[in-house]
């Protein structure tokens, strides 16, 4: 089974179908959440989702909040604005389709489950070692991914707790050892935070039991426009050309 994994995809169109050209052969997608919220393209990246043919969704703090089942207590200023401005965009089938998303953490056969934040916390973010060993207690799989940071990461832990860095240059092998743990985040479709503005995704080998990370470049400049265009904030069409 080779799955395509996207998390974060925010609205952002040309980031999506970027990634979708870009894909090796697939037979399934896992969608990490945060489908909508920053991007200017909320109904036209659902559309384009719900037309894939095989594929498992959660959601994200931002697609809770942009079907109305939160409120925005927990966002900054700019995420604030920006799921204001989506709540309105979107058509009420889509906003009902959004509060539908299941919630983290979802099983997805005997080798992986997905996460939006955490598996003990769909909200948090893991950025260190602490969060990294509490998520690897409690996931239920040997490989759990997740998103919500938008920063590309793998921890692994077998005796101890190591952060794996070559994430780019080779595809991580996961072994089967059966203590070998790992948490993995392929990166944010639509908004990259680490710094590379390319679209980021990662492709599942179940059968070889390898994941690759990659990156997409996209139309950055027309996903820029559109979001001047709709009048969202400008720092958040500026972010994408840096990746932050
Ligand atoms: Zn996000």
């Amino acid at each position: 089974m080779r799955y395509l994994v996207i998390s974060d995809i925010h609205a952002n169109l040309e980031a999506l179908e970027a990634v979708l050209a870009a894909a090796e052969r697939h037979d399934h997608v896992l969608v990490l959440g945060d489908l909508v919220g920053y991007g200017a393209d909320p109904d036209a990246v659902i559309d384009r989702v719900l037309a894939l043919p095989s594929a498992t969704f959660i959601r994200g703090n931002h697609d809770k909040v942009g079907a109305g089942l939160e409120e925005t207590d927990g966002f900054n200023y700019l995420a604030r604005q920006a799921i204001a401005w989506t709540r309105n965009a979107l058509t009420p089938e889509h906003r009902a389709w959004l509060a539908t998303l299941p919630q983290g953490p979802v099983v997805v056969d005997p080798l992986v489950e997905i996460c939006h934040g955490a598996p003990f916390d769909e909200d948090v973010y893991i950025f260190d070692d602490l969060d990294a060993m509490r998520a690897l207690r409690a996931s239920e799989r040997p490989l759990c991914l997740f998103g919500h940071t938008h920063v590309p990461a793998i921890f692994r832990f077998d005796t101890a707790l190591r952060t794996v860095d070559s994430i780019r240059d080779a595809p991580l092998r996961l072994t089967k050892d059966g203590q070998s743990r790992y948490l993995v985040n392929c990166g944010a479709v639509g908004q990259p935070r680490d710094g590379d503005p390319r679209a980021a995704f990662g492709i599942l080998d179940t059968d070889t039991r390898t994941l690759t990370l990659i990156r997409a470049s996209y139309d950055v400049a027309t996903a820029q426009a559109k979001i001047i265009a709709a009048g969202l904030p400008e720092v958040l069409a500026q972010r994408l050309a840096v990746g932050r």
